[in-house]
């Protein structure tokens, strides 16, 4: 490809770009396909030589759009969602067009200072604690890791760093029952081992037992085991229970533990002032990690991580080999030393776009339908004989399930819920997930596409009472 033919190509690839946005609701938004089906129509030898763009998107087409599962759909209601928007798909245009490589400020000082100055407006949008310090990584995952790493060394005085574990007796971590499984995986990349994370009892409304987790604390330090961090979740994965933030840190301030809050979801509501008694507890976290690439309308992947003490991150995660010293160490930001990866792609671009072009205004307008449009549901759910909430709507998630009056027997109303959820995803017009609370199967329905309707959301909940009042019982 020369670069006439890519300026003709990427001409039509912006128009094929809006029609697909234009046409996104007419597809079926969970993929359809069967295991293997995508890998069976694909060669299995390479090209030897060049292929037209004709015949390479005719192949798109053909092969691939049926396997894709319509993520950017305003009926995609499923897990939560990984949003982008229309000035996020155009930073990410220029993101690939420059590929920069943002490891350290020499190798893309605006990577470096962009993300520096839309790290400290999300501050501001958010009502987070002056003296924090944010830095992009990949994922809540990636940014959980790094706390616990963190976490790890402050505890041992960077020794494990050094020598790994050895002298060190059992290094405990404490999670809810409710955790999203990314902190079990930290835990166990991080070296604490899977049977150091301790998962403390819930309250009925799935939120952390804190006086639960200061006995567990108690019981580790009468074993001669040493107690390191908390995980505290705002909105967790299941039903968006928030963990009792202020009572979590002040056993942390206690016994002195690394105090890590994890809000992947959930983080994008406070920036709304009516959702801002959520932060009271962050005064004492000690990281605190959020996914604009969630619900803030930002292309995947973005999670926003900060810290209050930027130097134990860094102190962490620093290495300078020979050929990355620079004369300008010491007086800019060089992002390797702040995370995992030591390669970083340009994520800042399309946040400081999609801030831009919403204003913050516009992105809480969105983020309050989202919440008053599963308020709605939640109420017209309610009133709806033959269903029930299962869950406090405290976002815009809505867990419920089929609960026909005939019917007591939960195996048998786990069975026809299981069964309601299959059925309405195979009409291809809406995708919703499932998750289990107290044994009950519940469907999770997530309010928080960046461009759904009242519409979508009144066609989904009229789908599903149809196809509810159809399953032969
Ligand atoms: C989605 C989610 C995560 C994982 O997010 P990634 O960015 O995919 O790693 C972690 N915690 C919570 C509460 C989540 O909802």
């Amino acid at each position: 490809m020369n670069i006439e033919e890519f300026r003709a190509e990427s001409h039509r690839m912006a128009d094929r770009i809006a029609d697909y946005f234009e046409l996104v609701s007419s597809y079926p938004v969970k993929s359809q396909v069967q295991p293997g089906e995508i890998l069976d129509a694909l060669p299995q030898q390479p090209p030897a030589v060049s292929e037209s763009m004709d015949s390479i998107m005719a192949d798109f087409e053909r092969i691939i759009m049926p396997g894709i599962t319509h993520w950017q759909s305003p009926s995609f209601f499923a897990y939560f969602p990984a949003n982008s928007s229309y000035p996020s798909v155009l930073a990410e245009m220029l993101t690939s067009a420059l590929a920069q490589q943002g490891m350290i400020w020499e190798t893309s000082p605006a990577a470096t200072e962009l993300e520096d100055r839309v790290m400290e407006w999300l501050k501001q949008i958010f009502g987070l604690p002056e003296t924090w310090t944010g830095v992009i990584q990949d994922t809540a995952s990636a940014s959980t890791l790094a706390a616990l790493l963190t976490a790890r060394e402050r505890a041992t005085d960077w020794n494990v760093n050094d020598n790994g574990f050895a002298p060190e007796p059992g290094l405990r971590i404490y999670c809810s029952l409710e955790t999203h499984s990314s902190i079990e995986k930290a835990a166990k990349i991080a070296g604490y081992g899977k049977n150091n994370l301790i998962k403390v009892a819930v309250k009925e409304d799935g939120s952390m037992d804190a006086g639960a987790l200061e006995k567990a604390i108690g019981d580790d330090l009468h074993a001669g085991l040493k107690p390191v961090c908390v995980v505290g979740t705002l909105g967790t994965t299941g039903t968006t229970a928030n963990d009792p933030l202020e009572e979590i840190g002040a056993i942390c301030q206690k016994f002195n533990l690394w105090f890590h809050v994890d809000a992947a979801y959930g983080g994008t509501a406070l920036m709304l002032p009516e959702m801002r008694h959520l932060t009271a507890g962050l005064k004492f976290a000690d990281s605190y990690v959020f996914n604009p690439h969630k619900w803030m309308f930002t292309n995947f992947d973005c999670s926003a991580y900060f810290v209050r003490d930027t130097e134990a991150l860094t102190r962490t995660f620093s290495i300078l080999p020979e050929y990355l010293r620079t004369a300008t160490r010491g007086q800019v930001k060089d992002y390797r030393d702040w995370g995992v990866a030591l390669g970083r792609r340009f994520r800042a671009l399309k946040l400081w776009f999609v801030i831009r072009s919403f204003g913050v205004e516009g992105l809480r307008e969105k983020v309050r339908k989202h919440l008053d449009l599963a308020r709605w549901l939640s109420e017209t759910i309610e009133n709806t004989e033959g269903f029930e909430l299962l869950a406090p709507v405290n976002y815009s998630l809505v867990c419920f399930r089929y609960r026909p009056e005939a019917i007591a027997d939960e195996e048998k109303l786990n069975q026809i819920n299981q069964q309601l959820l299959q059925k309405v995803n195979q009409t291809g017009r809406l995708y919703i997930t499932h998750t289990k609370i107290a044994g009950k199967y519940t469907l999770r329905l997530v309010i928080a596409q960046t461009y759904v309707e009242r519409h979508h959301v009144e066609a989904a909940w009229s789908l599903i009472r149809k196809t509810a009042s159809r399953l032969s019982i």
